[in-house]
C-alpha cells in the first residue's frame, strides 16, 4: 500500500497563513466587503485557514462554512440566557490545564489555540491563554493523573490539541502511556477538517506508538466541509488503526435540517467515520442566532432515526455543569 504523507511542516505554514481580515475573505469570495465592517471582529477575530476557504461557495453570503467563521454585527446584540461562561468551566480545574468532571476520563487542555475561530464557540470569551499545559504544568497534570487510579482515558482537548508540534505530542503521549491505569488516548480536534495536511506521519505514529488505544474525535458540522483532501487525511488515520468519530454542533442556518444531517452522517461514513455527538448549542453570548430549540432538535433527531440506520444517528446531547456525563436529550439513544 502506498501512503502519501504531507510534508511534515506544511500544516504549520498553513497555520501561519490563515485569513484574519474579513475584507480579504469577502473580496476572495466576491461578496460585498461592507459585510465585514463589524465590532464582532474586534471582540473575536476572524480566523480561517485558506484550505477551508477553498470549500466556501463564492458569491453565497449564506454559505454554511462562511456562516461558521464570519464575524457578524448581530453577535453584538445581547440576548437573555446567553452568557460569557455558560459551562462554568472556570471553576473546575484542579490543576491548570486539567478538567476532571467525569469519573474515569480526564480532559487535558493541550493547547489554547485553534486554527479556526468558530463563531459559536465559548472560546470566544476565554482564549485559554493561561490555561495550557507547558513544561511544569504538564508535570503537574501527570502528577494529578498519578493520584487518580480511577482514570481510564486521557483526552487531549483545547482549543485544538493538534496545533502542538508532533515531537511534543509524541512525548506527551509517551508520558501518558506510562500511567498504568490509562487504557485509552483520545484526541478532540477540528484540524484534520480545516487543515487536512495536519494528519502527518509523525502525528499518526505518535498516536499509535504506545499501548493506549487511540481514538480521534473530529468536529465537522456540514458535509460541504469534507472534500478529497479531508477524505485522504481521514483515511491516513483509519489505515493506522485509529478509531475516528465525529461530533457536531447543531446550528440554525447551517445544519438544522434532516437533509443536511443525513448527508453529514453519510458523507463521513463514506470516509469510515461514525457519528458520536450532536451537541445543542452552549448558550454563549454572541451565538444566539444559531440556537435551535430543544423541541426542534428532538423532532430533527426523530426524523433522522426514521431515515438512517441507528449507527449513523448521532447522540443528541448537551453539557450541563455539575452532571457526571453529557446529558442526552433523548435518553436511550
Ligand atoms: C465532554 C467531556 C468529556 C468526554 O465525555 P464523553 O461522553 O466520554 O465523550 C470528558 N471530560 C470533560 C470535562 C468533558 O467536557
Ligand atoms: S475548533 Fe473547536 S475549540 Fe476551536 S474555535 Fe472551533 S469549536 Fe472552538
Amino acid at each position: 500500500m502506498t501512503s502519501c504523507w504531507p510534508a511534515a511542516d506544511a500544516w504549520q505554514q498553513s497555520l501561519r497563513n490563515v485569513i484574519t481580515d474579513p475584507n480579504e475573505l469577502l473580496a476572495k469570495l466576491a461578496l460585498p466587503v461592507h459585510l465585514g465592517d463589524t465590532s464582532a471582529q474586534a471582540q473575536f477575530s476572524l480566523r480561517v485557514p485558506r484550505e477551508l476557504v477553498a470549500r466556501i461557495h463564492p458569491g453565497d453570503a449564506q454559505d454554511p462554512i462562511l456562516l461558521q467563521v464570519l464575524p457578524q454585527q448581530r453577535e453584538m446584540t445581547p440576548v437573555t440566557g446567553f452568557s460569557a461562561d455558560p459551562l462554568a468551566e472556570m471553576g473546575s480545574n484542579p490543576v491548570p490545564g486539567v478538567v476532571h468532571k467525569y469519573r474515569d476520563r480526564v480532559l487535558l487542555i493541550g493547547s489554547g489555540g485553534c486554527a479556526i475561530n468558530c463563531r459559536y464557540c465559548f472560546r470566544r470569551h476565554f482564549p485559554y491563554q493561561d490555561n495550557q499545559l507547558s513544561g511544569e504544568q504538564w508535570q503537574q497534570a501527570l502528577d494529578y493523573i498519578d493520584t487518580h487510579p480511577e482514570l481510564e482515558e486521557a483526552i487531549l482537548s483545547g482549543g485544538d490539541p493538534l496545533v502542538t508540534p508532533d515531537s511534543r505530542l509524541q512525548r506527551m503521549i509517551a508520558d501518558l502511556a506510562q500511567r498504568p491505569q490509562l487504557k485509552r488516548l483520545r484526541v478532540h480536534t477540528r484540524l484534520p477538517i480545516v487543515i487536512p495536511d495536519r494528519v502527518t506521519e509523525g502525528l499518526v505514529k505518535a498516536m499509535t506508538a504506545t499501548r493506549l488505544k487511540p481514538v480521534l474525535v473530529l468536529h465537522c458540522n456540514h458535509p460541504q466541509e469534507v472534500d478529497a483532501s479531508v477524505r485522504d487525511a481521514i483515511s491516513r488515520l483509519i489505515q493506522a488503526g485509529i478509531t475516528v468519530l465525529n461530533q457536531a454542533v447543531l446550528l440554525r442556518g447551517i445544519n438544522e435540517t434532516v437533509e443536511t444531517q443525513k448527508a453529514l452522517s453519510e458523507t463521513l461514513f463514506d470516509c469510515g467515520v461514525l457519528p458520536y455527538y450532536l451537541f445543542v448549542l452552549d448558550p454563549v453570548a454572541g451565538a444566539a442566532h444559531f440556537d435551535v430549540s430543544d423541541a426542534e432538535a428532538k423532532q430533527l433527531l426523530a426524523e433522522l432515526q426514521a431515515c438512517l440506520p441507528g449507527y449513523l444517528v448521532p447522540r443528541l446531547a448537551r453539557e450541563i455543569p455539575g452532571k457526571p456525563s453529557k446529558t442526552l436529550l433523548m435518553p436511550g439513544r
